[in-house]
């Protein structure tokens, strides 16, 4: 199964990837973790990145699409993928669809997670990740037992720089302007499978398998 995963920063698509994968045995490609592993490491591809990153602005189209074009070829993703956090732009949407065709593949299904604005600034302003396993947690949703250390592991939890309120306010500007078009452009192919992003994460994804209509393995 091949599968889009779109909705604003702060939708839960990361969340929602996660449990996916548990349940379909299919990896999940985000590219904003790509990016990140990448400025950690100091590599050509962090170096790019790393300035539109802290901004909350979007990374090159091409930087992004030959990040998806090599990883979609990977042995792991013959029985499917995840796409989490690509396509982003149009540009972006038309050339996956020109990689998929290529490596003889096309997308099943367009997961759209909706959530209004105010409540998007809310859970990503509270969201702290671990810096040594990449847990996450919320200071009001899903806080940790100790104040800024990680149930998981005992790392130092942080808030990511592009998780500040101003950049937040940036990165939804640029969601609406440039990812935002992608729903009718998914919705004009039948791809798309809109999801209400509200209530428990249990809830939420019990709506995904649903619109997935499959019966897991
Ligand atoms: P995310 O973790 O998906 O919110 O991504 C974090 C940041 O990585 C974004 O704010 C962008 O700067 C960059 N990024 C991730 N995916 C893309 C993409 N498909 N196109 C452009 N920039 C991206």
């Amino acid at each position: 199964m091949n599968l889009i995963l779109l909705g604003p920063p702060g939708a839960g698509k990361g969340t929602q990837a996660q449990m996916i994968v548990e349940r379909y045995h299919i990896p999940q490609i985000s590219t904003g973790d790509i990016l990140r592993a990448a400025v950690k490491e100091g590599t050509d591809l962090g170096k790019q990145a790393k300035a539109f990153m802290t901004k909350g602005e979007l990374v090159p189209d091409e930087v992004v699409i030959g990040i998806i074009d090599q990883r979609l070829r990977e042995p792991d993703c013959k029985t499917g993928f995840i796409l989490d956090g690509f396509p982003r732009t149009t540009p972006q949407a038309e050339a996956l669809q020109a990689i998929l065709t290529k490596i003889e593949k096309s997308v099943d299904h367009v997961v759209n997670i909706e959530v209004d604005s105010e409540e998007l600034v809310r859970r990503l302003t509270g969201r702290r990740t671990c810096k040594n396993c990449g847990g996450m947690f919320h200071i009001h949703f899903h806080p940790p037992q100790k104040e800024g250390v990680c149930d998981r592991c005992g790392g130092i939890l942080y808030q990511r720089e592009d998780d500040r309120e101003e950049t937040i306010r940036t990165r939804l500007k640029e969601y609406q302007k440039q990812t935002a078009p992608l729903i009718k452009y998914y919705q004009d192919k039948r791809l798309l499978r809109p999801i209400q992003g509200v209530g428990g994460q249990s809830q939420i994804f019990e709506q995904v398998v649903r619109a997935l209509g499959t019966t897991p393995a």
